[in-house]
This record gives structure tokens, C-alpha cells and sequence, in this order.
């Protein structure tokens, strides 16, 4: 049975209505992987048998009249960093090629409490450094709407699998923008939540102060499903705020009335491609229409975000992936001379040349002597950044702007190239550093048939307004019901 292109919310209908079972809907995606995936290339691993069993379990569950959870029976894939018992998660990573985590990543139990089927294991580059997925160690993921153009990253896998109609939803995470710069590449939605909006509990760690886990879905409701049961306080996240979860779902089609939208002058500017500076003016004048007024907000800081923060996730990245010894778990080279030979052999061997380059950094950026001129200064800007988003929403409720300077480059087309690959990030990587939400939809189309995002950030767990904010532009456009056209399951 073909469901592509059915939200989250109708399958959910369909399944309470009992006009579709959970195992008919995961067949259903399992066929559309089996069909597609060997095009795109989304999944790192399918979980089949586990899948169709947990789904046989939640339709017997139903049938016999007892409880089953909020998201029972839709699919969720998931992005490779984000362990899940039993389950290999490899970060797209040689030095993890083989690890099977021992537990689950609180999203996952939440996951599992809501009786979600957790169909596979997602693409990205590798412990999330890049924004093309080109950086995976086993494979490059295609954009689903044209298979020579990259999908974005670092959740390349989870938003090509949604946007081909292999899941209804996914999870990725977005430490400078991997789950927003990949949403608009392939035309989905995709959230980055608030820092500690959601627990990291059992996500391998790149940046931890910039690290978050976040949903993608094809209309705004399915991300606000998936944000709904992922949120929340967890003790063993210590950066995990205590703070009631707001039911997404259930507001988000009240529009907002008197929405004052930001628009930050220094988005506009050279290096943004003509179409999507036209296609964010379009979607401004959508909510004009809809009774919201826009106003010019400055963020004097944003031109220094892809330097601040190639510096502190760098450093970051420095200090965590040094777990990686050959010692605990992962990878080890097989023959050394000595226990420091055997250290460098295995990370030599284990990791590829962008995770190398960002240790390299990052142990430079913190080394005595150099730690006050980069990664101190760094955090002082950081904090101006901040400021400026502080200032802006005194007078504004939502920023909007472009998720990305450009639609989807092609494959290989920047991947020698590391400086212009940053810069691939200049409109997401301050709210990561702000510590801020931010939310990315579909608002058109290239010339060339390509998606272009537009995003929409606010203040902290201001989630609820964006998803409210974005929803009122979504019913306004179709741009979420065209789907690219691949082998149907
Ligand atoms: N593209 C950015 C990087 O390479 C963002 C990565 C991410 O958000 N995980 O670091």
C-alpha cells in the first residue's frame, strides 16, 4: 500500500478509525524503503523484524481495547546518533562501525512509551560535522527531489527519508542548524528545540552546549507531535529544564493574532541566492495578508556567528570525541608498537579527515596560550549573539529569514571546500549559540526544482509560538503537499 505523502495527523486517524493497522501502515513504509532507498540512500540500517513485531504488538494491544500510546503505529526513523538498545548506532563513524549501545537515549524510551515503531537508523556526516551528509564514512545520501544534489546535513539521512515518503517522521540533531539547513534543502519541516528543551540523554555528544535533538515530519502537526513526545525534564540530562511541555498538537492550528515578525537586516545581504531572498519577501507578504506586521530588527553580532562558533564547537568537539581511545569501546587498530602508538593508530584509522580537522581546532583553540585569543573571545561574542536576539524580541515575537543562502548544492560541489561548507550555516548557527528555537518549513521552489526553507526563530521555549506562527503560513501554501516523484512502494 502507498502512503506517501500522508501526515503524521491522517495516519493517526486512520489507525483510530481502524481503516489502517500498524502493521499495514509499517509494511507500507518498509515497502517504500525497499522501492526507494536504494536511490537515495537515507537509512543506514532498517530495522524490519523489529519493527513489524513491535507494530503486531501495539495492533493486538488496540484490538483487545488496551491503552496504547499517543503515536502508536506511525514510524519514526532515526538519525544515527542517537543510541538506541540493541540497535548499532554508528554516528556514521569507522570508529563506531560495530557499537551496540547497552540503553536507551531518553528520546527513544519516550519513543517507546508512546508506542512509536522505530523503524531505522539514519545517514548523516559523521558524529554530525557537516552539512552535506558527504561526510558519512559509508555512505552519501541524495536529495530526493534530484538525486545529484546533496540532501544537506548533518541529518541528511532522517530529511530525505521523510521527504521521500520512507517515514512519516524522523529525529535528528542540530548543533549549528543539521536538522533546519537539511529541512529546507528537502522541503520538510524541522525543529530545533530551545537548549534543554529536550534531554541528550544517550545522544552521542559533539558540542554539548549547543547540542539538541529534534524532530522532522511533513506538515507543521506531525513535528509538533514529535516535539510533544520527546520534550521534557530528565534527571539524567542535567541541562534538561523542569518546565511543563506545552501540547503542541492540539494548538497549533489556532493562528496568532497581532504577530509582529523580525526581519534582521544582515540576513539580507550578498551571498544570499535571489530566489530564496524572493521566496522569504513571498512568505512575508503572506503573513501581511494574514494581519501580521513586519518590522526591521538588527542582529549587529550574526556576521561573527560562523566564526564563534567553528571555534566552540571545535573545542567542544576536541574534549568529547577523546573517549575515542580504542580503550573503552569503538574501533582499535589491530597492530601497535605501544599503548600511545595504539591511541594513534586507532584514531588515525577511526576517524575521518572533517572530525580530524575540527580536533585539530579545537585542541589548538584551547591550548595554553591560545585559549584566551580564541575560545575565550569566542565566548564573549557568544554572548553579544545572545544579546542581540535579546534586544530583537522586545519588539518582535518571531525572526523570520532564509534557512539557507542557497537551495541544495550538488553532491561534491562543496566538499573539498571546507570554508564555503561553513558558511552554509550563517542563518542557523546563532540560534544554536543563543541557545534559541527555530523552525524550518517549506516556502517554494528554485527555478530548477529545488525546495527552499524558510525559517522562523524566537525566544527561548517560545516552541509553541513557532510551530503556531509556521502553521498559519502552511495553510496558507501547498508547498508541503508536493512530494518529489520516485519509484512509488
Ligand atoms: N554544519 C554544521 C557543522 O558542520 C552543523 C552541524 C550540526 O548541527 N550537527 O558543524
Amino acid at each position: 500500500m502507498s502512503l506517501s505523502g500522508a501526515t503524521a495527523g491522517e495516519l493517526l486517524l486512520r489507525l483510530e478509525r481502524g481503516d489502517l493497522t500498524a502493521v499495514e501502515i509499517t509494511a507500507g513504509y518498509l515497502d517504500a524503503i525497499a522501492a526507494r532507498d536504494g536511490r537515495v540512500q537515507a537509512f543506514l540500517s532498517v530495522n524490519r523484524d523489529e519493527a513489524l513485531r513491535q507494530a503486531t504488538e501495539i495492533d493486538s494491544r488496540r484490538q483487545r481495547g488496551a491503552p496504547v500510546g499517543k503515536l502508536a503505529g506511525l514510524p519514526v526513523a532515526v538519525k544515527d546518533v542517537i543510541c538506541a538498545k540493541g540497535q548499532k548506532t554508528t554516528c556514521a563513524s569507522k570508529m563506531l562501525q560495530n557499537f551496540v549501545p547497552p540503553y536507551d537515549a531518553h528520546v527513544i524510551t519516550r519513543l517507546r512509551d508512546e508506542d512509536a515503531v522505530l523503524i531505522g537508523r539514519t545517514n548523516m556526516d559523521e558524529f554530525a560535522m557537516g552539512s552535506s551528509t558527504e561526510n558519512s564514512a559509508f555512505q552519501v545520501t541524495k536529495n530526493p527531489w534530484n538525486l545529484s544534489h546533496a540532501p544537506g546535513g548533518s541529518s541528511g539521512g532522517s530529511a530525505a527519508a521523510v521527504a521521500a515518503g520512507m517515514s512519516p517522521f524522523s529525529l535528528g540533531s542540530d548543533t549549528g542548524g543539521s536538522i533546519r539547513q537539511p529541512a529546507g534543502f528537502c522541503g520538510v519541516v524541522g525543529i530545533k528545540p530551545t537548549y534543554g528543551r529536550v534531554s541528550r540523554y544517550g545522544l552521542v555528544a559533539f558540542a554539548s552546549s549547543l547540542d539538541q535533538i529534534g524532530p522532522f515530519a511533513n506538515d507543521v502537526h506531525g513535528a509538533a507531535l514529535l516535539l510533544e513526545a520527546i520534550a521534557g525534564r530528565d534527571p539524567r540530562d542535567s541541562t534538561s529544564v523542569d518546565m511543563p511541555v506545552p501540547k503542541y498538537a492540539a494548538t497549533v492550528d489556532e493562528p496568532l493574532a497581532g504577530l509582529k515578525i523580525g526581519v534582521a537586516k544582515e540576513h539580507f545581504v550578498a551571498g544570499l541566492n535571489v530566489e530564496v531572498e524572493a521566496a522569504v519577501m513571498a512568505a512575508l507578504d503572506v503573513y501581511r495578508k494574514l494581519g501580521a506586521e513586519v518590522k526591521e530588527v538588527s542582529l549587529p553580532h550574526s556576521k561573527y556567528s560562523v566564526a564563534v562558533y567553528y571555534i566552540v564547537c571545535a573545542s567542544e568537539a576536541s574534549s568529547n570525541l577523546a573517549r575515542y581511545d580504542g580503550v573503552h569501546y569503538g574501533h582499535r587498530a589491530e597492530s601497535f608498537k605501544d599503548m600511545i602508538d595504539m591511541f594513534c593508530r586507532t584514531r588515525g584509522e577511526g576517524f575521518g579527515a572533517e572530525v580530524k580537522r575540527r580536533i585539530m581546532l579545537g585542541t589548538y583553540a584551547l591550548s595554553a596560550g591560545y585559549y584566551d585569543a580564541y575560545y575565550l573571545k569566542a565566548l564573549k561574542v557568544r554572548r553579544l549573539i545572545r544579546q542581540d536576539y535579546d534586544e530583537a524580541f522586545k519588539s518582535v515575537d518571531v525572526i523570520v529569514s532564509p534557512s539557507s543562502p542557497t537551495p541544495a548544492f550538488k553532491i561534491g560541489e562543496l566538499v573539498d571546500d571546507p570554508l564555503s561548507m561553513y558558511l552554509q550555516d550563517i542563518y542557523t548557527i546563532s540560534a544554536n549559540l543563543a541557545g534559541l528555537p527555530g523552525i524550518v518549513l517549506p516556502a517554494g521552489f528554485s527555478s530548477s526544482g529545488l525546495p527552499i526553507g524558510l525559517q522562523l526563530q524566537g525566544p527561548a521555549f517560545a516552541e509553541e509560538r513557532l510551530l503556531r506562527a509556521a502553521r498559519m503560513y502552511e495553510r496558507e501554501t501547498d508547498w508541503h503537499r508536493r512530494h518529489p516523484e520516485l519509484p512509488r512502494g
